[in-house]
């Protein structure tokens, strides 16, 4: 269990302070839990773990592309936002668009961020949000995350998992030796549900459709689902996560490995569960041919 510890960096939280991870409690997986902070000079700290070559090009996780407006134009609207809301089915057949270049991605990601997410007010997760978060990650990754909604500071930054839940979820992508930019962090509202509740069944079935189009673009081969709803939205399941996690499921053609929440990692913070989430982060690094860094072995 030490080895999935030092592999997350999640022992350099215990040894940097004094007991447990302080927490509020809350059955919502929100982005605000707290915990200590990390010890820049503790070995354990996963910084300096090697990167795999993941990417399949380098990419900051903020489009840097610029955008022709008359191109825009040409991006055609997600489809299923033509379906009611009521009529709404998850597709799970696989995609049979052809994989698009890497232009091309940034160019619909931005496109469906900028003229659509960003002004949308289809739900009522709108009126109380202060900014949108469509997601960020390098547009051609291998490994999509993809969370539950935006917590406090996500929606004041308008950024996804940039809070408390977030850094641990750094501390997860390093062990794994790889940067947050090799990877696309998403999740599957866009705004920022009051009080960090869970988004109600009808924001998920009106806002996801933004998420099926990001999942589309970027084409991952593996998507690890964080926590249980959006574990239950993609294997459209009622199970609990302890039946889900540590298995692979196949939705679309890409695999899908369920794993706990890093909020929930948090509040639940023992040796069982991080020792389950990096089991869970282990099989996608062996799924995707990729070695299990050193420091986890030692
Ligand atoms: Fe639109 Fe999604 Fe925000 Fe609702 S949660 S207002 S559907 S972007």
């Amino acid at each position: 269990m030490l080895r999935a510890e030092r592999a997350l960096g999640i022992d350099a939280v215990v040894l940097s302070t004094t007991g447990m991870p302080v927490h509020r409690a809350s059955s919502s997986e929100s982005e605000e839990e707290c915990v200590g902070t990390t010890s820049r000079n503790d070995p354990l700290v996963v910084s300096d773990s090697p990167s795999h070559s993941l990417r399949r090009s380098t990419l900051r996780p903020q489009p840097v592309v610029s955008v022709d407006v008359q191109k825009k134009s040409e991006i055609p609207k997600p489809s299923l936002f033509n379906t009611p809301v009521n009529d709404f089915k998850l597709p799970t057949e696989p995609f049979t668009s052809p994989v698009l270049s890497k232009d091309e991605k940034v160019l619909r990601l931005q496109t469906l961020d900028e003229t659509q997410v960003r002004g949308c007010t289809k739900c009522r997760l709108h009126e109380t949000r202060t900014n949108t978060v469509f997601g960020e990650g390098n547009p051609e990754a291998r490994i999509m995350f993809i969370g539950e909604g935006p917590g406090e500071t996500e929606d004041l930054q308008g950024r996804p998992f940039v809070g408390k839940a977030g850094q641990l979820l750094d501390r997860m992508i390093q062990a794994m030796g790889l940067n947050r930019s090799d990877v696309y962090i998403c999740n599957i509202v866009k705004c920022r549900p009051p009080n960090n509740r869970e988004p109600a069944p009808d924001e998920v079935a009106t806002c996801t459709p933004y998420l099926l189009e990001q999942i589309e673009i970027v084409r991952p081969e593996v998507i690890i689902t964080l926590g249980r709803p959006a574990t239950q939205f993609i294997l459209q399941s009622k199970l609990a996560m302890n039946r889900l996690r540590g298995q692979w499921h196949l939705w679309r053609g890409i695999s899908i490995m369920p794993t706990y929440h890093p909020a929930y990692l948090l509040r639940n913070y023992t040796a069982q569960t991080r020792g389950a989430v990096w089991s869970d982060l282990k099989q996608v690094l062996q799924r995707l041919g990729l070695s299990v860094p050193k420091r986890s072995e030692e």
